[in-house]
């Protein structure tokens, strides 16, 4: 077994480290304090190509290892959490998307433009009534003529004020269930879609996330994805993708808190000296490293399992449950090290606890994940 990354890797995770030193660190605070995420820093970050991360070369994207994109996310992450998830769903869940259940003419629509950032992609399968049961959504795309005709709401998209395209998830044959619901590709300007306002969140305030709402919406037959009635099954595939992508996201928000915990406790003295000199504060040290250290492997291990044949759902949802706690469990200590000056904004640890709180509910809950591990232990032990 070998633990060391490849010398291709360490170049990808170390470009992306760099960028989100010089670029995002010094913005980011800022950015979470006005909520909005700057369209030039999208620009910029398309440049570099961490839009195009799945994208196939001819279609102008990387077309990297899952690896790969979990270096990046990381590195995202740990400056810019919002910026990493917004990454995360545009490669790992609209870019995917269209690479493997594309058509030809879908893919030279779309891909290009997603591989640079032009487009930016949001995924929308949520709706006010169904989360975890996510089999249950009720939007309808109803079948007319030439065209579906759309109607419903959908909550808690991601990237949805700065998205060209949405992959939407609805109801094309309600008695069917959730064996009854398909994927369409959307244009932002689609007549008859709305964006609600911008959520009011906890943290991730600069990603911008809205409802969706379709009145007699127009999409036509074409923008079908995939199969009809194959819906379901292709958001549970990406899903696999994009849990992989919060992991590493909880990941980096982790290695931030860690950093920081342990540069505050050399500095602050209390009874006149650091109070890293406290073996209870050495001791939490101790077990946020054990722990990021195992999320990381548990992480990396389903990044590269993924890439091979078969399905992995099990060691996925094992890396996003562990890597999420891990990131909560961190940053609640790196508040805790800080003392006071963690619960105040003078330090960035206020920042990654309320940032690393979502990661325990998006792509799957906490809950779900278990769901997910449980069922397949009960298949592989009967
Ligand atoms: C910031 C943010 C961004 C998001 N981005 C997107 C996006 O881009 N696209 C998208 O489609 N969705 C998105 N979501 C939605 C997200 O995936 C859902 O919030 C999540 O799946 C949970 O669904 P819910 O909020 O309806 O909670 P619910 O499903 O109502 O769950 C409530 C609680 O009950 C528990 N629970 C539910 N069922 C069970 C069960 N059977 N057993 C045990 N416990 C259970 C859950 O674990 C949870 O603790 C986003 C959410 C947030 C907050």
């Amino acid at each position: 077994m070998d633990f060391s990354l490849s010398e291709d890797h360490i170049l990808m995770r170390d470009t992306a480290r760099e960028f989100a030193e010089k670029r995002l660190k010094p913005i980011a605070e800022e950015l979470d304090e006005k909520g909005v995420m700057p369209p030039e820093l999208l620009t910029e970050t398309g440049e570099l190509g961490y839009f195009g991360l799945f994208a196939p070369e001819e279609h102008g994207g990387l077309d990297l290892d899952t690896l790969s994109y979990v270096l990046t996310i990381e590195e995202l992450s740990k400056r810019c959490a919002a910026l990493g998830i917004m990454a995360s769903v545009h490669n790992s869940l609209v870019t995917e998307a269209l690479k493997i259940y594309g058509t030809d003419d879908q893919k030279t629509k779309y891909l290009p433009k997603l591989a640079t950032g032009e487009f930016i992609g949001a995924y929308s399968l949520s709706e006010p009534g169904s989360g975890t049961d996510a089999g249950s959504l009720k939007c309808r795309a109803e079948k007319k003529d030439d065209h579906y005709l759309l109607n419903g709401t959908k909550s808690w998209v991601t990237s949805a004020g700065h998205a060209s395209v949405f992959l939407v998830f609805l109801l094309t044959d309600p008695e069917k269930g959730s064996r009854g619901i398909s994927c369409l590709i959307l244009d932002k300007d689609t007549a008859g879609m709305n964006l609600g306002a911008p959520e009011k969140k906890m943290g991730l305030k600069c990603s911008d996330t809205r409802e969706l709402s379709f009145i007699d919406a127009k999409v036509p037959l074409d923008n079908l994805l995939g199969e009809e009635n194959q819906g379901f099954k292709i958001a549970l595939s990406l899903l696999d993708n994009g849990r992989i992508g919060v992991a590493a996201q909880s990941l980096g928000i982790a290695q931030a808190a860690f950093d920081e915990a342990i540069s505050y406790a050399h500095e602050r003295e209390q009874f006149g000296q650091p109070i890293v000199n406290f073996q209870a504060i050495q001791f939490k040290l101790a077990d946020m490293a054990t722990r990021i250290d195992a999320a990381r492997l548990l992480t990396y291990r389903a990044a590269v399992l993924k890439d091979q044949e078969g399905r992995f759902s099990k060691e996925i949802s094992m890396a996003k449950l562990y890597a999420s706690q891990t990131a909560n469990y961190v940053c609640n200590e790196a508040v805790q090290i800080h003392g006071g000056y963690g619960y105040v904004k003078e330090y960035p640890v206020e920042r990654y606890f309320r940032d690393a709180r979502v990661t325990e509910i998006y792509e799957g809950t906490t809950e779900a994940q278990k769901m997910v591990i449980s069922r397949w232990l009960m298949k592989e032990h009967k």
